[in-house]
């Protein structure tokens, strides 16, 4: 045996922090260290004026896996809360997903055959036989309205990019629904935790040694010595010094407001989707989960931009360059034996936290 430990986990974000939990279940020793001050990676909440901020934007769990759920519903209690994001678009407002809702409001159209009749016509004057990137993947799938109105703008905007050097699998991720139903997500459970993610966290870490502040390239040899195995969760380009260069992300500047009103925007998420406009949303925290005084209220508007060294890697950019060059790190993560890599960051995928929480689970019972 190397050390005192069964395993270092680099890492208390939700993979670590899930695994973290189920070693130590089973009898395993595991020690945590975490770069931040915070525990929870991007799931971390600041308490500001009396409401429950999501420091690293706005996280709604969602799933349709009952394991998952039940899993974290051993830790907190999760609220009813669904999402149903507005989009502001040159002065109005619509309501997303796009659905009956939007197509009324765009088209005064009041049937679903009428809107199918609308976008359908669309379809085929947009004339994309097979297509090769994101804006011919958007004008196949909703045709050149919603596509000018709803995703061109807000996605050039999020990815720094023109729809038309996207990898069309993005939007793919946006469904269209013929009923009123403006419910974003599709799956059976969805919610917030109450008091926030960090009641969550602090379950998941509880009796579990975190050691914040400590970044593990700084201490490497001294930790690597103190377990047998590692589960690695941060940036996989990091580990292997850039070796095969440097991966690609869009990060996000978030400039958050507390404001001596107690309703500014009506709901929890209005997304802009104007071009001109340089933030993509802004997020209103007390909707989330009806906290927060009557005289205030703290908004968060996200402004994407172009990832530099030292910024905090958010979306990873998975084109085909990028993509190639993870492959060849991956190869050399599969061919080491000693460390697991897990996670948003060394996946290099953008995970929501549902699979995070799966690959988690499933990690730790290959390791028991
Ligand atoms: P992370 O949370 O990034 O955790 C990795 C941790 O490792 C971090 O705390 C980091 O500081 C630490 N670390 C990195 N390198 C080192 C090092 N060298 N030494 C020590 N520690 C290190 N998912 C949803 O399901 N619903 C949503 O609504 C949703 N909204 C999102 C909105 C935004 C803006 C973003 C960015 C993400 C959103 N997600 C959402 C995704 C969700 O955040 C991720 O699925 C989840 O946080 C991934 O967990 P992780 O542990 O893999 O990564
Ligand atoms: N998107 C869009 N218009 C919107 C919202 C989203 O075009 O109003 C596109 C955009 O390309 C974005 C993708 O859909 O990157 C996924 O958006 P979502 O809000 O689901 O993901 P998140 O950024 O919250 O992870």
């Amino acid at each position: 045996k190397k050390g005192p430990y069964d395993y270092l986990i680099v890492g208390a974000g939700l993979f670590g922090a899930v695994f973290a939990c189920r070693m130590k279940a089973a009898g395993k020793k595991v020690l945590v260290v975490e770069r931040r001050d915070t525990r929870g990676g991007n799931l971390y909440c600041d308490r500001i004026a009396g409401i429950n901020v999501h420091s690293y934007g706005a996280h709604i769990f969602h799933t349709s896996d009952k394991e998952v759920w039940d899993f974290v519903n051993r830790f907190a209690e999760f609220n009813r809360y669904t999402n149903s994001p507005l989009a502001y678009y040159r002065g109005k407002l619509y309501n997303l997903p796009f659905n009956m809702n939007t197509f009324y409001s765009l088209w005064g159209v009041t049937t679903p055959q009428q809107a199918c009749v609308r976008i359908e016509e669309q379809r085929r004057a947009a004339a994309v036989a097979e297509p090769r990137n994101l804006e011919e993947q958007a004008l196949s799938l909703v045709g050149r309205d919603i596509y000018e109105a709803f995703i061109k703008g807000y996605t050039e905007k999020q990815w720094g990019r023109p729809c038309t050097e996207l990898p069309a699998f993005i939007i793919k991720r946006l469904p269209l629904r013929f009923t009123f139903d403006n419910n974003y997500f599709n799956d059976r459970y969805q919610g917030i935790p109450i008091g926030g993610y960090n009641v969550l966290i602090d379950g998941l870490l509880d009796g579990i040694e975190v050691r914040l502040g400590m970044d593990f390239f700084e201490h490497r040899s001294r930790l690597e010595a103190l377990a047998d195995k590692i589960l690695y969760t941060g940036s996989v380009d990091r580990y292997f010094d850039y070796c095969f260069g440097r991966l690609e992300y869009r990060t996000l500047r978030f400039e958050t407001e507390v404001l001596e009103c107690g309703n500014y925007q009506g709901n929890a998420v209005v997304n802009y989707t104007d071009a001109a406009i340089p933030y993509t949303r802004i997020i209103e925290h007390r909707h989330f989960d009806g906290s927060g005084p009557e005289s205030r209220t703290v908004i968060t508007r996200e402004y994407p931009s172009e990832y530099r060294d030292g910024d905090e890697p958010y979306y990873p950019i998975n084109d085909v360059r990028n993509e190639a060059m993870y492959e060849k790190y991956k190869m050399l993560a599969d061919a080491d034996s000693n460390t697991l890599f897990g996670g948003r960051l060394a996946e290099y995928k953008y995970y929501d936290m549902h699979q995070i929480v799966r690959k988690a689970l499933d990690l730790s019972k290959r390791e028991l």
